[in-house]
């Protein structure tokens, strides 16, 4: 791994391989910053399960109480639950520890504004100016602020939200039985509950133990829960259900085991939403062209954005979105809950879609529109980038070309993006048609072109 992917320090925040690169100090400085930027008030700060999240919690509540904040202390929570505390409390912000479904040894400093949100384009280099620029808010004694623990009123805030837009009643009645993994991460500590309490759900569990590693990859793709699939058909369960170690992304099995496609589990959200919740739909350029199908049913229209979250949200604000969210990484956003990616409502919209159909999950995404979806990650040098984005635009004459993040060539049956990552030295090739064959043979010759 090249050095700049141990530790970036920039408008997404703090993320880094805990230890040589991302230290105390650093994480010290980066939140007295934030205080400083936010100013004095209240600021919530929350944690994954990683075993760094305590060490570098007390860094940022040092940072912050040194700048003259107050610290509301709420421990392991998954990320949209203190989204949803900052902007229910009126704090001045949150910062959440959690490098998400980056591997154990990551850690990361997510930064959250006082109505909950990630920090936008602005907000972020104005705190990374300050950050540089080292003129923190020095607390006197008299000024220094405290820190106040509440570990349970966030999750109550964040399940009545959820609860308020499906039929609990209705999905209480029919006993579901789930099958949950979440990782050891921070859904440990609300799952269960809102599984088998909220929803009335039977629940088969495993990785649970918030004190415990990641019993396996933390992304949740198909390819990496397999224990998860076994769960599902070992028990008999309906639906199997899949975090990530923050609990934003969700992943979806259906009764027979077999793991959804993100797509098809953001489709299943939008689908859902768009019934019951006036507004526009927006996704990430990568995103199924399912989401369209879908939003023209209801008469909506989609908006397409360069792949991030913060993208996604900054357009979701702007339009007042009913739904929106990234196909490909997971993640539905849901504004009516809060403007954030939500693995609860995904969960909630799904049993709420069960339960009034009374069909199993294999035959709701069945009755989806089918494309097939190919996706592949290419190693690049950067110099070469601009050459091979070139050859591929030449390469194909006869295709409309959107160039708003990396570029994407579209054709009225089909289309291919491809995109530097911004996490990893790669390219990222996603292709998507109607026909199986011509997908395969889109993929398969632009592949060769990227690599050749
Ligand atoms: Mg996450």
């Amino acid at each position: 791994m090249p050095r700049e992917h141990l530790l970036k320090i920039g408008v997404s925040g703090v993320r880094g391989v805990v230890g040589e690169f991302l230290t105390p100090s650093l994480t010290l400085n980066f939140a007295q910053a934030f205080g400083t930027y936010v100013g004095r008030g209240r600021v919530v700060v929350g944690r994954d399960t990683r075993t760094s999240g305590p060490m570098l919690q007390h860094a940022v509540h040092c940072g912050l109480l040194a700048a003259g904040c107050d610290v509301i202390d709420v421990g392991v929570l998954p990320t949209p639950t203190m989204q949803i505390y900052v902007q229910h409390t009126g704090a001045r912000g949150g910062i959440g520890l959690t490098a998400s479904h980056n591997p154990p040894e990551y850690n990361a400093l997510k930064l959250f504004n006082a109505a909950g949100q990630f920090f936008n384009h602005y907000e972020r280099n104005e705190l990374l100016d300050l950050y540089n620029q080292r003129d923190f808010a020095q607390a006197s004694n008299a000024e220094t602020g405290a820190v106040r623990q509440d570990q349970g009123s966030a999750k109550a805030v964040h399940i009545a939200r959820v609860l308020k837009h499906v039929d609990a009643g209705r999905i209480k009645r029919r006993r579901f039985k789930v099958a949950l993994d979440a990782v050891n991460g921070a859904g440990s500590v609300m799952s269960p509950d809102f599984l088998t309490e909220a929803l009335g759900c039977r629940l088969e569990a495993i990785s649970i133990d918030p004190t415990k590693v990641f019993p396996r990859v933390a992304e949740p793709r198909p390819e990496t829960l397999g224990e998860l699939s076994e769960l599902v058909r070992r028990t008999g369960a309906d639906a199997g259900f899949a975090q990530d170690p923050d609990a934003d992304r969700l992943a979806i099995a259906d009764e027979t085991g077999r793991v959804l496609d993100n797509d098809d589990v953001l489709a299943l959200a939008v689908l859902r939403a768009l019934a019951n919740v006036p507004g526009d739909v927006v996704v990430n350029l990568t995103t199924s062209s399912v989401i369209d199908d879908i939003a023209r049913t209801f008469n909506r229209k989609v908006h397409r954005t360069p792949v991030g979250e913060a993208n996604v949200v900054d357009m979701m604000n702007a339009v007042n979105a009913s739904i929106g969210g990234e196909g490909s990484a997971g993640g539905v956003i849901f504004p009516a809950v809060q403007l954030c990616r939500d693995s609860y409502i995904a969960m909630a919209f799904l049993l709420d879609l069960m339960a009034e159909t009374g069909k199993p999950v294999s035959e709701i995404v069945g009755s989806l529109p089918r494309y097939t979806r190919l996706a592949g990650k290419v190693p690049f040098q950067h110099g070469r980038l601009s050459g091979l984005m070139q050859a591929l635009e030449a390469a194909h004459p006869d295709a409309g070309t959107d160039k708003t993040d990396g570029l994407k060539l579209l054709w009225p049956d089909k289309w291919l993006h491809v995109r530097a990552s911004n996490t990893e030295p790669l390219l990222r090739l996603a292709v998507e048609a109607r026909a199986e064959e011509a997908a395969r043979r889109l993929y398969d010759s632009s592949w060769r072109l990227l690599t050749g």
